[in-house]
């Protein structure tokens, strides 16, 4: 979890990698979709231009089908979702249907004049959406993705105005998922300002330190208390 640019996707892509994850990113999905022209992409579009959720059961549908998916495989981190308190007892409803242990919550904490500074110079791959920044994430080649050679772009839901609806809209409707994650144990919160190799290493911990505690100890049940 985490505002729009807290570094959500940066992490989401080395943890992937590094752990053999799926990585579930709505946002990326939902662009897929769009550029498909599919019918959830094009019922999408709307929203995400002005930076407004895109409704909470076409975004229960959309995980549902991956998580399920990748349920299979060897666990998931998922970027981007929950982001409404239905969409988290939708999650939990899955979860429990499945038998899936969530193993940890991580909310990167990032201060909104920074988040504006750092999306105003996002760079994305429009293919495989990974993301830069010419400063504190440059790609080899500037305005190239190192991964696939795409031309970066920005997002057109990046510009300052959009940005400043996005926070409005986390403020209201994803913040008090932070409450709803606490007082079941599970959420854990990093410095997001931090250096992105010490911000993976501090995730890497938390991971390593809930399976360790394994999912005896009350976490991921819904019934557990704040520590
Ligand atoms: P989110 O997925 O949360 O919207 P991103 O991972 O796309 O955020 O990161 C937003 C921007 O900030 C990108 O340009 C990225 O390169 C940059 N960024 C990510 N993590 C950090 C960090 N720890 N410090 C500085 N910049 C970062
Ligand atoms: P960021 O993390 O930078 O805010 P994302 O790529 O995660 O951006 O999301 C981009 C847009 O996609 C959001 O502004 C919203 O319109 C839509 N979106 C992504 N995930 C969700 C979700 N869980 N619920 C509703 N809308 C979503």
């Amino acid at each position: 979890m985490g505002p729009p640019g807290a570094g959500k996707g940066t992490q989401a892509a080395v943890l992937a990698r590094d752990l053999g994850l799926a990585h579930l990113a709505t946002g990326d999905i939902l662009r897929n979709e769009t550029a498909a022209g599919s019918p959830v992409g094009l019922k999408a579009k709307t929203f995400m231009e002005a930076g407004r959720l895109v409704p909470d059961d076409v975004m229960t549908q959309l995980v549902g089908e991956y998580v399920v998916k990748a349920a299979k495989a060897n666990g998931f981190v998922l970027d981007g979702y929950p982001r409404t308190l239905p969409q988290a007892d939708a999650l939990q409803a899955l979860l429990e249907g499945a038998s899936i242990v969530l193993t940890a919550v991580v909310n990167l904490e990032v201060p909104e004049e920074v988040i504006v500074a750092r999306l105003a110079n996002r760079q994305t791959c429009p293919k495989d959406q990974r993301t830069y920044h010419p400063v504190n994430n440059p790609p080899g080649k500037p305005g190239v993705c190192d991964a696939c050679g795409s031309a970066l772009v920005t997002r057109n839901d990046d510009s300052e105005a959009v940005v400043r609806n996005r926070l409005r809209v986390y403020r209201e409707s994803t913040a008090p998922l932070v409450e709803f994650y606490k007082k079941q144990g599970l959420l854990k919160s990093v410095d997001g300002l931090a250096a992105i190799p010490k911000i993976v290493l501090a995730i890497k911990g938390i991971l390593d330190e809930a399976q360790t505690a394994g999912p005896d100890s009350g976490r991921g049940t819904g019934r557990g208390e704040t520590p």
